[in-house]
């Protein structure tokens, strides 16, 4: 009597399996996220502000794209230029500590203390609400600035991606960066206090698209973190 006999899968089988696989996940890339619990977040974050008109600008993008992002404010520019920080606040992005005046580099747990907790009282004079993030300026965080953030039981946020504004790339430049290493979950580091020359501004919609593109969420700082803390991911405070 004859049997049927399942043949051992050859290696031309294996490899035209390996290449359709590839071919459908391209075609129907939902199939892949209908696997992952939830779509990538990438949180937009500005440093440095809030600039009178470049704050105003980065305002007007996002709320064209219906988006949140987080502004990393210095306490000196927030008493130059409230109007800009009220606005953010307003338009529901968040608005975190940044430090008084972007000094850090020789000065005490105590001295750095003061700087953070004046830029928070001021915050929170004009929008109601106190930072709990806190960015250490350039990314630096130093011994002072540990303690002080464990002092004042604030989180110490960094980011993924560096858009480099601040070097004056084009904006195709940054863009084309961004979008080429964006693959996980990310935090991406702007300036909306820069110079003339930088392109921040002309990159922004580039770079929103892109990322929309590419199936990311937009999320402020706290939904980010929130969101990976609740999934034991990392532990805040
Ligand atoms: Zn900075």
């Amino acid at each position: 009597m004859k049997c049927l006999q399942l043949k051992k899968p050859t290696l031309a089988f294996i490899l035209a399996w390996a290449i359709l696989s590839v071919f459908l996940l391209r075609l129907f890339p939902f199939f892949v996220h209908a696997q992952a619990d939830r779509e990538k977040m990438v949180a937009l974050t500005f440093d440095d502000g809030p600039h009178p008109l470049h704050t105003e600008q980065i305002l007007d993008i996002l709320a064209s794209c219906q988006i949140k992002a987080t502004f990393f404010v210095l306490g000196c520019n927030v008493e130059l230029y409230p109007k800009p920080l009220l606005r953010a606040s307003a338009e529901g992005h968040e608005i975190e500590n940044h430090s008084y005046d972007h000094q850090t580099r020789g000065r005490s747990a105590r001295d750095l203390s003061a700087s953070i907790v004046k830029t928070g009282d001021i915050i929170e004079r004009l929008t109601g609400k106190r930072p709990t993030y806190f960015r250490p300026p350039e990314g630096k965080s130093t011994k002072a600035v540990e303690t002080a953030i464990r002092q004042l039981s604030l989180v110490e946020v960094f980011w993924t991606l560096d858009s480099r504004d601040w070097t004056g790339k084009s904006p195709l430049s940054i863009a084309q960066s961004i979008l080429k290493e964006a693959n996980g979950d990310e935090v991406i580091l702007f300036h909306d206090y820069t110079c003339p020359s930088h392109n921040t501004m002309d990159a922004l919609p580039v770079v929103i698209e892109g990322l929309k593109s590419k199936g990311y969420t937009f999320v402020t700082i706290d939904t980010y973190f929130s969101t990976l803390a609740r999934e034991g991911a990392l532990t805040l405070w």
